[in-house]
């Protein structure tokens, strides 16, 4: 099912920015669902407000509870590893966030309600950044927008129908690609590099 996007009119960066610090102001004070309760920050967002690709993650663990920063515990440094052999800067290619802003305890997956209590910021994250390209970074990601069973083992490295005008690809989480260390070919690791030089190529096909 494709999924629709309210259209918001910001073309200029500066209007970008100002519009995300708004929407992040209002996440840093919600209370919407029982995880304000034990985060110590919320987690919004990192890298450029006009990033052609946006990466949605989980959910903040540890250190991104502790940093307000997404992905930078040991599955985003391995992130960034694999984002850097594809040629893909996090700082200028990339805005990432998470499907949830807030730390489940013991980081146990969100549940739906959850979820939904949080939508409405992710929502407006993708209306405003307008990325070319979605990445949805493991199976919870995935699930806010695809309606029916998968695994993301069999969905991974697809472009998927479910925006207009951004092309979408579900890959592995880092966290998942840490208890996989093989980098033979046909391995998690192996098709994480191969996913993201395919985002690498689009990408320059887009901006050509
Ligand atoms: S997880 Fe989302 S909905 Fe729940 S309190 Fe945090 S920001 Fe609000």
């Amino acid at each position: 099912m494709k999924h629709l996007l309210v259209d918001v009119n910001c073309a200029d960066n500066d209007i970008k920015a100002k519009a995300l610090k708004e929407l992040k102001n209002i996440c840093e004070q919600c209370r919407a669902c029982e995880l304000c309760k034990t985060r110590t920050s919320t987690v919004f967002s990192d890298g450029s407000p006009s990033a052609p690709i946006m990466l949605i993650g989980e959910a903040p663990g540890a250190d991104e509870d502790a940093s307000g920063i997404p992905f930078v515990g040991r599955a985003g440094q391995l992130l960034n590893q694999f984002l850097e052999e594809a040629g893909l800067s996090r700082k200028n290619d990339l805005y990432i966030c998470n499907t949830i802003k807030c730390r489940p305890p013991q980081n146990r997956v969100p549940t739906q309600e959850e979820k939904l209590a949080c939508q409405a910021y992710l929502m407006g994250q993708i209306s405003v950044v307008k990325p070319k390209i979605i990445l949805l970074c493991g199976s919870t990601a995935v699930q806010s927008f695809v309606e029916q069973d998968f695994k993301i083992s069999m969905l991974r490295g697809k472009w998927l129908n479910i925006f207009d005008n951004i092309e979408v690809m579900a890959i592995f989480h880092p966290s998942y690609l840490l208890r996989n260390h093989s980098t033979d070919t046909g391995s998690p690791r192996w098709l994480m590099k191969k996913d993201l030089q395919n985002v690498k190529v689009k990408l320059d096909e887009i901006l050509q």
